[in-house]
């Protein structure tokens, strides 16, 4: 299928050369999946701003937003898309990509310390030093000031608890999650998020 060719190709920008948020002037595009349902948009993946545009010309994909930005060329005159959406529904795997935007989705876009949802990072529950791993079950969403006060502890020496076991999310957890974002909730505020869709090291 091609939708989902595309979506693993976008999965696979991982080294810097690749990543397009390392130029400015990238604007990622929020991909999301066919439905008829306006609540249940719920986000795919985050592509490179080229790459909408030409599943745009393909006629695989809605445009849902746009960025202000244009681009101009002698067959082209159009706003480069911010959000779009698939035309085909497209199954996801049961099981998310460990990424910092499924993490954050899973954990609902706030810290996991405060319930912040400002200066959004990530913090290992028991730290690096101490043999933690960068896994679903050791990654949460904390604020910096939190992160910063948690410091190199584990949640017993800081006294700070995650909200939520963090746990290996299913794709359909996560989807109901993404119900709470329709597409302008992530529309101004995610630059970055093409960073956040690389997938994690373990
Ligand atoms: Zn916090």
């Amino acid at each position: 299928m091609y939708q989902a060719e595309l979506i693993e190709r976008a999965a696979r920008f991982r080294s810097a050369g690749d990543d397009p948020t390392r130029n400015l002037s990238a604007c990622p595009t929020l991909v999301l999946n066919a439905d008829y349902t306006p609540l249940s948009y719920y986000p795919l993946s985050v592509w490179p701003w080229q790459t909408a545009i030409k599943a745009v010309f393909l006629d695989r994909v809605d445009i849902i937003e746009s960025y202000d930005r244009a681009v101009h060329s002698p067959s082209l005159d159009m706003k480069v898309p911010s959000v779009i959406a698939l035309k085909q529904y497209v199954r996801p795997s049961q099981f998310p990509a460990f990424t910092r935007f499924n993490v954050f989705l899973r954990d609902r876009f706030t810290c996991q310390y405060c319930g912040s949802g400002h200066n959004l990072t990530f913090d290992h529950v028991v730290p690096r030093r101490l043999g933690g791993r960068t896994t679903w079950e050791n990654i949460v969403a904390a604020c910096a000031p939190c992160n910063m006060r948690k410091g190199g502890r584990t949640p017993q020496q800081a006294k700070m608890i995650p909200a939520l076991q963090p746990i290996r999310p299913t794709s359909w957890q996560l989807q109901q999650h993404g119900r709470c974002y329709p597409p302008n909730f992530l529309h101004e505020t995610w630059r970055d998020w093409l960073y956040w869709d690389i997938e994690l090291e373990e």
